[in-house]
C-alpha cells in the first residue's frame, strides 16, 4: 500500500510536503514485479540489463537498441525489436515491460480538442489535452497530480497535491498521444517503395508542440520534468526540438535559471497581475516570490531573446486585473525590465464555484489593444475544449470533479 511519509519536493527549494506513495528510484512499482522501462534514460536501461545478467558490452549495445525502439519508434513489444537476437527477446519480456499511462477516458470536443483522463499504476488520475490548430498541434502535458499552489482562479489549484508524476508518466503522455495520432516514425525498413524519408519527418505531423501547462507546477517537480523532456528532445528519442516546447511556471523564481540551463525550453510565466495586492490574492506564490524578483529572473532567463520571447500569461478576470491602467502598467513593467516578451491573454475559463468571472469581450479587446499599442504582441487565446472541461485551468480529475448532473442540479438550485 501507499507509503505516505512526507518528502520535500525535489530541488529542496521549497520544502512543500508531498506524500510519497510510489517512486522507487523514479519508477512506479508494478503488481507483476516486472520493471517498466518507460521514462528511464539509456544508462539506467544499461544498468538494468547488466543486472539481468548481460555482460557490460552486451548490456550497452542492447540498451542502445531498446532505447531507440522505445522512444524513437514507439514500440512496446520486445518481439517487434527486430535487430535484437530472437532468444534475447523473451528474456526481456520476462523482466521488463514498456508501458503507457492507462487511459480511463478519452473525450473529443466539438472543436477538435481531445482530452484523456489517465491513471498511474498506483491509481492516481491526471489529464492531458491535445489542441489541433491549422498550422500546429499542441499537447498540454501534466507534471503533477493536483497542485500545491492554490491560484484562486484555477480548478486544479483547488485539488490537493497527490504526488509528482514520474519521468515515465510525463513522457508517457507524449508517447500515448503519438500512439493515438499514429505518428511514430516507421523507420527505414517499414517504408514502402513510393515513400521516402521526408514522409516521416516532423513536417506534416499533427503533434508538433508541447506545453507543460496541464495539471501541476512543473518547476516543483523539476528533476522529473527535466528527465522526461530530455527524452522528448533527444534526437534518438522522441526528437522534438526544444523550440517547440514551452514550460509554464507560476513563478518559482529559484528554479527558473536552472530550467533555462538544464532544460533550455521556451518559458511562459503566469503573471496575471501587475501589482502586489492583486497578484498576492490570485497567485499566492507571489507572497513568497514577488513581482520584482520574478521579472528579474525572467530578464536573466538563459536563452531568452527577441527570437525566443518569454510568454507572459494573463488570465482576464472581470474587475480584478483587466482595467486600462493594468494594461498600461503591464507594458511599463515589461519594458522597464527590458524583457523580450509576448503576452498571452487568456479569457477566464469558469468552473463550478469559481470566485471570478471572465472579463467582457470588449474589455479583453481593449486591454489587448493597449498592450499592442505599447509595442508588445498580446493576442487573445481562444478557449478550446470548454465543452469537455479541457480548457486552461479546468483540469481536475474525475474523482474530485463533480458530475455534470451534480453541476446542473447546483446551477438550477442557484437560480431559484
Ligand atoms: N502551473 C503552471 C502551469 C499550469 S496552468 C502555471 O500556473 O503556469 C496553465 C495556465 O492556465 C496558467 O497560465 C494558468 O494560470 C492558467 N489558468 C489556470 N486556471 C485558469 C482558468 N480558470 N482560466 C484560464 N486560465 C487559467
Ligand atoms: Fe497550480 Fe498553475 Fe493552477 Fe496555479 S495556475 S494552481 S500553479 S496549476
Amino acid at each position: 500500500m501507499a507509503d505516505t511519509q512526507l518528502m520535500p519536493i525535489p530541488g529542496m527549494i521549497d520544502p512543500v510536503p508531498v506524500t510519497r506513495d510510489s517512486l522507487v528510484d523514479g519508477v512506479t512499482p508494478r503488481a507483476d514485479g516486472r520493471i517498466d522501462l518507460l521514462g528511464l534514460p539509456r544508462d539506467r536501461i544499461t544498468a538494468l540489463l547488466a543486472e539481468a545478467g548481460l555482460d557490460a558490452r552486451q548490456a550497452k549495445l542492447r540498451a542502445r537498441q531498446v532505447y531507440h525502439w522505445l522512444y524513437h519508434r514507439g514500440v512496446t513489444d520486445f518481439e517487434a525489436m527486430t535487430d535484437i537476437a530472437k532468444p534475447m527477446r523473451p528474456r526481456l519480456t520476462e523482466r521488463f515491460v514498456i508501458g503507457r499511462p492507462q487511459v480511463v477516458e478519452a473525450q473529443h470536443s466539438s472543436d477538435g480538442t481531445r482530452k484523456w483522463l489517465l491513471r498511474t499504476e498506483d491509481g492516481h488520475d491526471y489529464e492531458m489535452v491535445f489542441i489541433p490548430d491549422a498550422d500546429r498541434g499542441t499537447l498540454c502535458v501534466s507534471s503533477q497530480v493536483g497542485c500545491t499552489l492554490n491560484c484562486r482562479f484555477c480548478h486544479t489549484g483547488t485539488m490537493r497535491l497527490v504526488r509528482n508524476l514520474t519521468p515515465g508518466e510525463i513522457v508517457g503522455q507524449v508517447m500515448l498521444a503519438r500512439d493515438a495520432l499514429g505518428e511514430w516514425p516507421r523507420g527505414r525498413m517499414d517504408i514502402s517503395e513510393e515513400e521516402d524519408e521526408a514522409a516521416y519527418t516532423a513536417d506534416g505531423r499533427l503533434l508538433t508542440n508541447i506545453v507543460m501547462m496541464g495539471m501541476g507546477e512543473p518547476l516543483y517537480n523539476f528533476d522529473n520534468v527535466r528527465d522526461a523532456l530530455r527524452l522528448v528532445m533527444d534526437g534518438d528519442g522522441l526528437a522534438l526540438s526544444k523550440r517547440r516546447i514551452t514550460l509554464s511556471t507560476s513563478g518559482v523564481v529559484p528554479m527558473m535559471a536552472k530550467c533555462g540551463e538544464e532544460i533550455g525550453v521556451n518559458l511562459a510565466v503566469s503573471l496575471h497581475a501587475v501589482n502586489k495586492q492583486v497578484r498576492d490574492e490570485i497567485v499566492p506564490l507571489n507572497r513568497k516570490y514577488g513581482l520584482e524578483e520574478l521579472l528579474e529572473a525572467c530578464a536573466a532567463y538563459p536563452g531568452a531573446s527577441n527570437a525566443r520571447r518569454i510568454t507572459f500569461e494573463y488570465v482576464m478576470l472581470k474587475d480584478v486585473n483587466d482595467s486600462d491602467e493594468d494594461a498600461h502598467e503591464l507594458v511599463r513593467l515589461l519594458k522597464a525590465y527590458r524583457l523580450p516578451a509576448k503576452v498571452n491573454l487568456i479569457p477566464f475559463n469558469p468552473w463550478p464555484g469559481a470566485p471570478y468571472e471572465c472579463s467582457t469581450p470588449e474589455r479583453v479587446r481593449r486591454f489587448s489593444n493597449i498592450v499592442f499599442e505599447g509595442g508588445i504582441s498580446a493576442p487573445v487565446r481562444t478557449p478550446r475544449g470548454r465543452d469537455i472541461d479541457a480548457a486552461c485551468g479546468q483540469l481536475r480529475t474525475a474523482a474530485e470533479k463533480k458530475s455534470r448532473a451534480d453541476r446542473d442540479r447546483e446551477a438550477a438550485d442557484a437560480s431559484l
